[in-house]
């Protein structure tokens, strides 16, 4: 029995042009060598900062982008190579959920036709059968009925969020990697979106690849939560192993910034020095050195590689 998806050190590059022939000069290192896999039925939240390649890995696992090495197994097939029909039939079964839910969503198609285009394409579906499932779907997102025959503006950023979850869960897929979904919606929205996320999860079986920038989303989301550090895995383990025990110093710094309700119960928050450097032209060493409190002499040579340290629970760390 295979996980359901597994990424084996993934990369894909950018070429950077420049110059004045805009020759390539070299590569933006967007993910650079990324292993992680995820089981069928649970969530796994991947978190780092903005830049970090967590966006073009969920792009490149459902082939919106090309990786340039390594692989990604969905149920135990390489995927990366493939197209024509077999790419299709792969697409149904993984589905993405977008960030901005309105750049998203067509403005000129009536949302029962965003919803039920994929339905008629895909799975070859006809007329009334159509109709019946678009409107059981928009049921199931908490949408009424009479949101069949509008547009995308006429609803609320929560409410296109939903209509975006609709259209995902059309294929039945097995796997939804859910990038940034909450991230555009005001915060008294967010947690119903994310409740709803839940539910559809239970009663359909779902997967998810969940997608954040900061470890409080995802804390309620995720069975595991991997923390991405200029394209590569900084750490992976159980929610409750990271946030109680994390260790690397990355974790350690993005832990100790949440906010926590009880002003009496005082944590030491790790400032950490500088940015996150470009993916083009990173580092020597270890990616996180020129920031990390707990940085050593061996951490610019050589770049640490995951290891688990504990049942479940990898990090990639000279530390350990
Ligand atoms: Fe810090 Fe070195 Fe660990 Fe990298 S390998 S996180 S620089 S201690
Ligand atoms: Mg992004």
């Amino acid at each position: 029995q295979y996980p359901l998806l597994q990424v084996k050190h993934l990369k894909t590059y950018y070429p950077v042009k420049g110059g004045f022939f805009r020759r390539t000069i070299g590569n933006v290192k967007a993910v650079d060598d990324l292993s992680f896999e995820i089981e069928k039925g649970e969530t796994l939240g991947l978190v780092g900062e903005s830049g970090c390649g967590k966006s073009t890995a969920g792009r490149s696992i459902i082939r919106l982008m090309n990786a340039t090495d390594g692989q990604v197994l969905f149920e135990g097939r390489d995927i990366t190579k493939l197209n024509g029909k077999s790419l299709q039939a792969v697409r149904q079964d993984i589905q993405m959920i977008f960030q901005d839910p309105y750049a998203s969503l067509n403005p000129m198609q009536m949302v029962g036709s965003i919803i039920g285009e994929p339905i008629k394409n895909y799975r070859k579906a006809s007329g009334p059968s159509i109709k019946n499932e678009v409107l059981d779907l928009l049921n199931k997102v908490g949408l009424p009925d009479d949101a069949y025959f509008k547009y995308a503006h006429e609803f609320s950023g929560g409410q296109r969020q939903r209509i975006g979850i609709a259209r995902a869960l059309a294929l039945k897929p097995k796997l939804i990697i859910a990038d940034e979904p909450v991230s555009a919606l005001d915060v008294s929205v967010q947690s119903q979106v994310l409740n709803l996320l839940k539910e559809l999860q239970k009663e359909f079986n779902l997967t998810f690849l969940f997608i954040a920038h900061d470890l409080s989303v995802v804390k309620h989301m995720s069975d595991r939560i991997g923390v991405m550090y200029l394209g590569s895995m900084a750490e992976i383990a159980d929610r409750n192993n990271l946030y109680s025990q994390p260790l690397h110093p990355y974790t350690k710094a993005l832990i100790s910034a949440i906010p926590i309700p009880d002003p009496r119960w005082k944590k030491e928050r790790i400032i950490l020095k500088g940015d996150v450097p470009s993916p083009f032209n990173p580092p020597a060493g270890c990616p996180f050195h020129p920031r990390c409190p707990e940085a050593r002499p061996e951490c610019s040579q050589l770049k640490p590689a995951l290891k688990e340290v504990k049942p479940g629970h990898k990090v990639a760390c000279h530390l350990y």
